[in-house]
């Protein structure tokens, strides 16, 4: 049952007047890549004149279309009498412009043998077959949660006669409910759209090719769309290369939570393209806790024909992924085996899996240069990290490894005292690690610091402090390197501070530039596009 999943944009009409105006939405997404036309006619099916808007639609929509009266029980706005909406779907389906397909509700008609024997009527004309007559999306919607019946629903839908193509959608509780829907697809019996709504949905809707999926559903560019999650068409179509997706392409993700807007979907899918590699890159939102990480990373490795083959880790997993990889026999890099802390899943094609943190080695490519240094050997200089959590315990270890003396200092001081504790003595490149915690307060006033890296979330957009820095304002600076992690804004107050006060900085964009490219090399065995990302995310943050 192969086929070329398809690509339907969902435009909905709030009144019979919208019509030219729809027929322009539709043309726009025709000339933006799309297959197919939904014409959502819940609001207008029942107003004056709302049939005859239904008929100039079928006839001159720019693409061919379905048509959907969606009842309010299943998540529409349609409220009106049940004997007009099915007057509208017979009045299209024998009209001299039939749409491609009708959808109706199973369970609206499985309620009444007569409801079904009308939208049969609409659907299935008796005598002479003629080219492009309607066919039946028999569906079935769940906004709220996974429906309990789901599988007896989906088997009895592919059983039904009249059914020409099955579609279930629930709200997604978890991404979890993705790999439902690709066991869905999988299986078909008949051609079948299968989608979870939400938030947690995005992968049943990108990948609904892979799986064989008869179409999926994107909102116009710039629309809110008809249902929760649908992506952009630009998005689905350039972004995620919708239409390069097949059974074989690899999956990968940014596992984190809450996400916001990562760009790191943007970068690697991006990456991907230009050098050729069959993958394709989602945000994967995972809620806080261990047990969800393990349970989601664990199921999406174990589905084998996801081809589930890594992902980046952001906070607050990077404890966790560690730990996973540990427990599940994997191999630790030798950063993640000193911090405890991994920013990068490799799942090899065996299955195998490795955690890797690039966070660290990413601190050595952006200060080494600037330093007049080579990352491996940082003998001599004295370095100071600000702050005590994942990235600062990644910073001050990259550095002292390579033979920097390392000062940590942290808001809460017990924590650098803790990362100083666990570091300093371990054997080093040269010798053994040099760390010591300091004092939170004036940390950089000693002027005896060549390198000051800010792994704090001071100056971060939508943190708690966006506004402050983490150094006084008289903190010497002049000619030291200081590398501010936090890559949004670029401009943080700290970059602006040093460089007013004449040190050479470097801004988190490289460092965030520099762990994805090595993530990038770690997946593909490929050296990543030259620039690539560092100009991709300039952009991106201008
Ligand atoms: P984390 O584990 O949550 O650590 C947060 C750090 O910020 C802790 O040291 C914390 O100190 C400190 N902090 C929080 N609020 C503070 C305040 N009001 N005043 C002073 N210190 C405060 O986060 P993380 O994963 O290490 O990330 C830290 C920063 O690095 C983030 O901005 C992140 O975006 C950035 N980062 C950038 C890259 C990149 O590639 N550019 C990579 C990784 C991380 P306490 O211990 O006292 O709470």
């Amino acid at each position: 049952m192969s086929r070329v999943t398809l690509v339907a944009v969902s435009l909905a009409l709030g009144r019979t007047q919208d019509v030219t105006d729809a027929l322009a939405r539709a043309a726009r997404a025709r000339d933006g890549g799309a297959d197919l036309v939904e014409w959502r006619l819940d609001a207008i099916a029942d107003e004056p004149g709302g049939t005859e808007a239904a008929l100039r639609l079928c006839r001159e929509s720019p693409l061919p279309c379905i048509v959907t009266v969606r009842s309010h029980d299943e998540g529409g706005l349609y409220e009106g009498d049940e004997a007009q909406r099915l007057a509208l779907l017979d009045a299209v389906g024998r009209g001299d412009h039939p749409p491609a397909y009708i959808d109706f509700e199973f369970a609206s008609m499985r309620a009444s043998a007569n409801r079904r024997l009308k939208l049969m009527l609409a659907v299935d004309h008796p005598g002479p077959i003629r080219t492009g007559e309607p066919r039946l999306i028999l569906s079935s919607h769940d906004f709220a949660t996974r429906p309990p019946n789901l599988l007896q629903t989906i088997v009895a839908m592919w059983a039904d006669e009249a059914c020409t193509v099955a579609k279930i959608a629930w709200r997604g509780r978890s991404l979890r409910d993705n790999l439902e829907v690709f066991d869905i697809l999988a299986d078909r019996l008949k051609p079948t759209i299968a989608l979870c709504m939400g938030e947690f949905g995005l992968p049943s809707r990108v990948l609904a090719g892979k799986f064989g999926g008869f179409l999926t559903f994107a909102r116009g560019d710039d629309e809110p769309g008809t249902a929760p999650g649908q992506p952009g068409l630009a998005e689905l179509l350039q972004h995620y290369r919708f239409r390069s997706i097949t059974e074989c392409t690899s999956v990968y993700g940014v596992v984190g939570w809450p996400l916001g807007h990562s760009h790191s979907p943007r970068l690697h899918n991006a990456a991907f393209e230009s050098s050729g590699h069959d993958g394709v890159y989602l945000p994967l939102p995972i809620p806080p806790e261990w047990e969800h990480f393990k349970a989601t990373v664990g199921s999406f490795i174990a589905q084998r024909r996801l081809n589930f083959r890594g992902a980046s880790v952001t906070a607050p997993h990077k404890e966790h992924l560690a730990r996973f990889v540990s427990e599940h026999g994997g191999t630790l890099d030798e950063m993640t085996t000193i911090c405890g802390a991994a920013n990068t899943l490799v799942v090899e094609e065996s299955g195998a899996l490795r955690a890797h943190n690039t966070d660290a080695p990413a601190v050595l490519d952006c200060l080494a240069p600037m330093l007049g240094r080579t990352s491996d050997d940082l003998r001599g200089v004295r370095a100071l990290v600000l702050g005590a959590g994942g990235a600062g315990r990644s910073a001050a270890a990259a550095l002292a490894q390579a033979g920097a003396a390392v000062c940590i200092a942290n808001r809460t001081r017990s924590r650098a005292e803790a990362v100083a504790a666990a570091l300093n003595g371990r054997p080093g490149t040269h010798g053994e690690m040099r760390v010591s915690a300091v004092e939170w307060t004036n940390a950089a006033n000693c002027a005896c610091f060549q390198g000051i890296v800010n792994c704090t979330v001071l100056g971060m957009a939508g943190g708690p402090a966006p506004d402050e820095s983490p150094l006084e304002d008289d903190a010497p600076l002049d000619g030291v390197v200081v590398l501010d992690s936090v890559y949004a804004p670029r401009l943080t107050p700290l970059v602006k501070q040093s460089l007013l006060r004449g040190a050479k900085v470097v801004e988190g964009l490289a460092m965030f530039a520099a762990q994805a490219e090595r993530q990038f090399a770690l997946w593909t065995g490929q050296a990543p596009p030259r620039g690539q990302f560092a100009e991709q995310l300039a952009g991106l943050c201008r």
